[in-house]
This record gives structure tokens, C-alpha cells and sequence, in this order.
């Protein structure tokens, strides 16, 4: 027990110091993909009722070219390469995945309903290097729309909290049940309780748009919020998720295609999951032209899309673009623009040193000192 809390430990400084790197190269060059999503396999052991990204015939990708694409991500510069599905833990090659993800000095996550681990399983994972394991789980007890309750998957934690060196993230998807909606909170409680982070994702339909939500639901998604806030929450997220819940359309400029891919079984490069056959190019054909296109495109579903990892990805092209503005509205407490913020005193130093005027010498130098620690080369 004692050596995998500190391995754990020493894991997670490591872990750390390599997001760092992730945000300083987000927020220092437009021109790479920050996050990528990869499916190994399209099959699926469950069939939630609100998916539709399983199948239950497909065999798995074989590792050769699953390890090519990962060559390819590492070619255009992803930083974070996640691998869902299906369900990946059906992927009899996922460590070998994971181990080339990391041996590119990409950042390797996982997406999975969890019904597959064992303690041999997490060990593995713990060996391949992974950073990090998200776990669904959106009910108390299964009913009709989703299997993945807290009743089945509670052993399965409680071996995650025992053996896994990575991080873990439960996620519950708010909506989708046609359960008691307080089950979230318990859910958030019991992953609290294991030292995991717990988030909330909003049920969308099979465009990746609003679903609404029932006013006991949008109370729940709000306390959730009030709960997750701290520093670097993404607080701003929050807000999206808040103004979805009430119904509201979203400002943002989706950068899928660009900063954030998705890369189906069939390898071709799509905007994301709900939106596939857009560009729907071949990854191996997939280079600067694409990108930049993608960067500048509009995507009309935007106002009221529910995809959170790609709603995260454009906060970081907001900060580099704006950073000021972008601070004030991720830190107001009503997220209010003409609210004037109260920053905590970190962000508080960190925007006296790297928010200077472009020409003052001490964010110069402190700029050129992060990027050199960190492994950064300045664009
Ligand atoms: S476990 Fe995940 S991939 Fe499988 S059916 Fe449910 S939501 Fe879809
Ligand atoms: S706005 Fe972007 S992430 Fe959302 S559904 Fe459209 S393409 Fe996908």
C-alpha cells in the first residue's frame, strides 16, 4: 500500500509539471491540436440508451495502425491524446496504445464505462503509463437508459482508489436518467470521498445539441458548479455548462477540426463525435492546410453544443487571445463581463508577471524562462 501512495505521488508531480508544458505550448502557439480524441474499437459491452457511438459487432482496430495514428497525432503536435470508444478496455493491444501515446511525449486519458477492471487490469494501465482513467457513472441503481450506476461500478472505484497511480475523473452525464437527479450529488460525494475529481457532463442529442433540462435537474448541475469552483476550475466552464441548463445559446468560436480532433475508427479526422463526415479527411492526409482552415471555420451547431472537452480547449484560445478579458470572466463570480474580477493572489502574481506590457523585461524574461523549463519552443 505504502509504495503505490508514493508512486502516486511522485506520478502526479511528474503529471503536473507535463500539463504544464500542455498549457504553456496551448497558450504560446495557435498552431497544433491541443486534444484528440482516438477510438480503438467501436464495440461496446453496454447500450445506453442516450449513445450513439457504439456498436456491438465491430472488431478492434489492429495495433499497427492504431500505432500509426498515434505517429500521426505526434506529427501535427496533439498534446493530450484521449481514447474512448466503444469501450477501449475491450482493445486487447489498449497498454501497447497507451505506451506509444506516452513514448511521443503526449499526455495519454482514457474514456470508460469501467465494467471491465480488475486489480490486474488497473496494474497494467498503472505499468503503460496512463495519466489519466474517466470513469462514468450517471445513476445510483441502473435503470432502462444507462447500466452505468454507482450500485455496479462502487467495487470497481474502491480498486481504483487502491491500486491506480494515475489520476481519476468520474463523470456523470446530467439528464440522461430517467432516475432521481439527486443521484448526481451522491455520485460527486462518493468520488470526493476516494480522492477522485467528479464531473458533469450534459445530455445532447445525436447532434451534440441541448437537451433541456428539468428545473430539479439545472438546481443539481448549479450546486454541482458552486462545488467544483476553485482556482483553476475553469470556472468560466461552469458558465457554459449553467447557460446550457437554462436553455441559453453559448458565444464561443468551436475550434474543432483544429485544435480539438476527432479521429473515428476508420481513421479520417472529424470535428467531434457528434459531427462526423465534417471534414471526414484521412488523418494521414491531415496537416497544416486543414488546420488552419478548421481554426478559422464557423460551426453553426456551436451555440448550443453540449461537448465539454471541446468547450476546455477553446478557453485556451481565449486566454492566449485575450488574456485579460478571459481572466475577468473565468474569475467574476457572475460571470458577468463588465464585473470587475477578484482574483485570487496567484493569478494575481502570475498575471503581474506574464501580462506586463509585451516589451517589459520581466515578462520577457519570465516567458523565456517558463518555455525553457518546460520544453517549450517559443513560435
Ligand atoms: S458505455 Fe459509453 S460507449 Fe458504451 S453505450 Fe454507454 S455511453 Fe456509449
Ligand atoms: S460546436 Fe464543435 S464540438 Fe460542438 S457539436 Fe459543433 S463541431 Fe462538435
Amino acid at each position: 500500500m505504502y509504495p503505490t501512495r508514493l508512486i502516486r505521488r511522485f506520478r502526479l508531480v511528474e503529471r503536473k509539471f507535463r500539463e504544464a508544458r500542455m498549457f504553456a505550448d496551448a497558450v504560446s502557439s495557435p498552431r497544433h491540436p491541443i486534444m484528440a480524441h482516438i477510438v480503438p474499437i467501436r464495440r461496446c459491452n453496454l447500450s445506453c440508451a442516450y449513445c450513439n457511438e457504439y456498436d456491438n459487432s465491430s472488431k478492434p482496430v489492429p495495433m499497427a495502425e492504431m500505432i500509426h495514428r498515434v505517429d500521426q497525432l505526434a506529427r501535427l503536435g496533439t498534446s493530450i491524446v484521449t481514447i474512448s470508444g466503444g469501450e477501449p478496455l475491450l482493445h486487447p493491444d489498449l497498454e501497447e496504445i497507451i505506451r506509444s501515446i506516452r513514448a511521443r511525449r503526449m499526455i495519454a486519458t482514457l474514456i470508460s464505462n469501467g465494467y471491465l477492471l480488475t486489480p490486474q487490469r488497473i496494474m497494467r494501465l498503472n505499468r503503460a503509463g496512463l495519466d489519466q482513467f474517466e470513469i462514468s457513472i450517471d445513476n445510483v441503481l441502473p435503470d432502462d437508459v444507462s447500466k452505468k450506476s454507482l450500485k455496479v461500478l462502487d467495487p470497481k472505484l474502491a480498486w481504483l482508489n487502491k491500486y491506480a497511480v494515475f489520476d481519476v475523473c468520474v463523470n456523470s452525464v446530467i439528464g440522461a436518467s430517467f432516475c432521481a437527479p439527486e443521484d448526481t450529488i451522491r455520485i460527486a460525494l462518493r468520488a470526493r470521498s476516494l480522492g477522485f475529481k467528479h464531473t458533469i457532463g450534459i445530455v445532447h442529442d445525436r447532434s451534440g445539441q441541448l437537451r433541456s433540462l428539468t428545473e430539479q435537474q439545472q438546481t443539481i448541475l448549479n450546486d454541482a458548479s458552486i462545488q467544483n469552483k476553485s482556482v483553476f476550475s475553469f470556472a468560466r466552464y461552469n458558465e457554459f455548462q449553467m447557460n446550457l441548463a437554462h436553455g441559453l445559446p453559448n458565444r464561443w468560436h468551436c475550434r474543432a477540426g483544429s485544435r480539438y480532433l476527432y479521429i473515428c475508427e476508420d481513421g479520417m479526422v472529424h470535428w467531434c463525435s457528434q459531427q462526423r463526415g465534417h471534414p471526414g479527411i484521412p488523418l494521414d492526409r491531415y496537416g497544416r492546410e486543414q488546420l488552419d482552415h478548421e481554426f478559422h471555420s464557423i460551426k453553426s451547431c456551436a451555440p448550443y453544443c453540449t461537448i465539454g472537452c471541446v468547450h476546455r480547449v477553446a478557453m485556451l484560445d481565449s486566454l492566449r487571445e485575450e488574456p485579460r478579458a478571459t481572466l475577468d470572466e473565468w474569475m467574476s463570480s457572475t460571470g458577468g463581463k463588465a464585473t470587475r474580477a477578484k482574483h485570487p493572489p496567484l493569478v494575481r502574481l502570475l498575471s503581474w508577471i506574464y501580462l506586463a506590457p509585451k516589451s517589459s523585461i520581466r515578462r520577457r524574461l519570465f516567458v523565456r524562462l517558463t518555455l525553457r523549463l518546460l520544453g517549450v519552443s517559443q513560435s
